[in-house]
């Protein structure tokens, strides 16, 4: 039983399976999406969230692409996938400044809650992690978190029922610009399940096939 709750076995051209690195920035793309907001104030929510360097853009743009792989995005009507893409970004961002104004406010970050000696911290992360961020790429997970995590109750729910509908890639997974090195805005305190996933999981990963297939 895998203990992140991935979306449906996915093909392999939605992670970043024989991608080496992902190097083009996307958010001047997005940039131009902003003055088809309506309204002023998701305009500017928008442009704020994009204007930071930590925005996941690479990976809203792999989320975008994802879906026009995925036959109920297909079916909707052109004029609801555009309203949809519009409402996937203005939740994206604004859940993204959220996330940032609690960083900021938690400044410095508290300290790493104890984690139950049977998820062990991998130490050899470093040696195998290149940061492609597609273990990353999952709508929801398993949302238990580390007793005396000070994360909001809130966000934990959001990590085990995703963002939303057409939402493929975690609430907190955020990018470092220009190189689109993946990282996660909560790691000391990120789900169990976040620690569980290791190296063999990240070599079956980008190999494309679950660990778990046999289970
Ligand atoms: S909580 Fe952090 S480690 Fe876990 S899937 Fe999200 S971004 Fe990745």
């Amino acid at each position: 039983m895998p203990l992140v709750a991935h979306k449906p076995a996915r093909p392999a051209r939605r992670t970043c399976l024989g991608h080496p690195r992902i190097v083009a920035d996307r958010s001047s793309e997005l940039r131009k999406m902003i003055r088809s907001y309506p309204r002023r104030a998701s305009r500017r929510l928008v442009l704020r969230a994009l204007s930071s360097p930590f925005f996941p853009s690479l990976f809203f743009a792999r989320n975008l692409r994802t879906l026009t792989t995925e036959p109920g995005w297909q079916r909707l009507p052109v004029r609801l996938r555009k309203a949809s893409t519009l409402s996937l970004l203005l939740e994206r961002s604004r859940f993204f400044l959220g996330v940032g104004s609690w960083r900021e406010e938690h400044r410095p970050l508290p300290a790493a809650p104890a984690v139950p000696s049977a998820i062990s911290e991998d130490s050899t992360i470093t040696a195998y992690c290149d940061h492609c961020g597609a273990c990353c790429e999952i709508a929801s997970g398993l949302p238990v978190f580390p007793e005396g995590v000070l994360i909001p109750v809130r966000w934990q729910r959001v990590f085990g029922q995703g963002l939303g509908r057409w939402h493929r890639f975690c609430p907190f997974l955020w990018q470092e610009r220009p190189e689109g090195r993946s990282f996660c805005a909560i790691h000391p305190w990120r789900p169990l399940a976040c620690r569980a996933f290791e190296q063999e999981e990240c070599v079956f990963l980008k190999m494309g096939v679950s660990p778990h297939a046999a289970e």
